[in-house]
């Protein structure tokens, strides 16, 4: 039964009283629905509800893209191996058992330790 229906089936006083305006005002005051939280201040605490599920979520997809973005890294790194580079992660991965994620991490904090050596030892002899 949509509002319409419902105010048309009023007794007339009623209807008189309040006009459908007033009357759906008046009905959405005392009970809830999807989106109440838009209704007005007599929904204030379902609009703080509203609010925690937004905040939480928006916590979680930040967790998420953080999360992502470091296994993008990742797999970006992982391309950039040559077959050779590639093999020899591969086979300690299966030999030890240590995570393949680890080895490839390991690998390129161990290759920008090198670079920013190389740097310090140019910048050294050009002074
Ligand atoms: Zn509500």
């Amino acid at each position: 039964m949509t509002d319409i229906e419902i105010y048309r089936a009023l007794p007339e006083a009623e209807r008189e009283r309040l006009g459908f305006a007033a009357w759906k005002h008046e009905r959405r005051q005392g009970t809830h629905g999807p989106d109440c939280h838009r209704w007005g201040s007599s929904h204030y605490d379902c609009l703080l509800s509203e609010y925690d599920k937004l905040d939480s979520s928006y916590g979680l997809l930040e967790y998420e893209s953080v999360a992502l973005k470091k296994k993008a890294e990742r797999y970006e790194r992982i391309r950039t191996l040559n077959p050779r580079e590639y093999s020899e992660l591969w086979t300690r991965h299966i030999s030890t058992g240590e995570r393949f994620d680890d080895l490839v991490d390991a690998k390129f904090a161990e290759v920008r330790k090198n670079t920013e050596m190389q740097k310090h030892r140019i910048a050294e002899m050009r002074r």
